[in-house]
């Protein structure tokens, strides 16, 4: 396992990793997958305990729904927005990467988070989201261009 540790988050030990990523497999199970047949699961690691979600499928295929945004509407929902740690798991036998609109969903929460890639219970890399998006759009950016004029003229002064 490749550990990606450049943050100053506290590490997640391989017991933890261990966990989520049998977290991610449990929920891969339940997957809602009749055309693609491609399973994922998702686990968060909240502050208290694990939320997860995985795919859900649909007829009008854009309607899909992915695992990482399954788990994170539901520890949004639950009122957790500060995670430790995700764990994705997918069929393999090659680790399959969050989706781009995964990505920026994640980036929303935060770039420093550290993603398990999980193949069959076993995280095989983790790289953060920052690595997985680089330069990512964010709400500074969208704050920045929207405040108004007086305000923005400031904020270049002040760079
Ligand atoms: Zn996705």
């Amino acid at each position: 396992m490749t550990t990606a540790r450049r943050s100053a988050r506290p590490a997640i030990t391989d017991a933890t990793w261990r966990d989520l990523a049998r977290a991610a497999e449990r929920v891969r199970k339940h997957a809602h997958a009749p055309y693609s047949k491609y399973r994922v699961g998702a686990a968060l690691l909240t502050s208290r305990g694990v939320v997860s979600g995985c795919n859900v499928e649909n007829a009008a295929y854009p309607l899909c729904i992915c695992a990482e945004a399954s788990a994170v509407a539901s520890a949004v929902s639950q009122g957790y927005t500060r995670w430790k740690a995700i764990a994705v798991a997918t069929e393999g036998p090659e680790a399959g990467a969050p989706c781009g609109a995964c990505r920026q969903i994640l980036a929303e929460f935060g770039t420093d988070l550290p993603v398990g890639l999980v193949v069959a219970g076993k995280v095989l890399r983790v790289v953060t989201v920052a690595e997985l998006l680089p330069f990512a759009f964010d709400g500074k950016i969208l704050a920045e261009s929207t405040a108004p004029k007086a305000a923005r003229a400031v904020t270049k002064k002040a760079r």
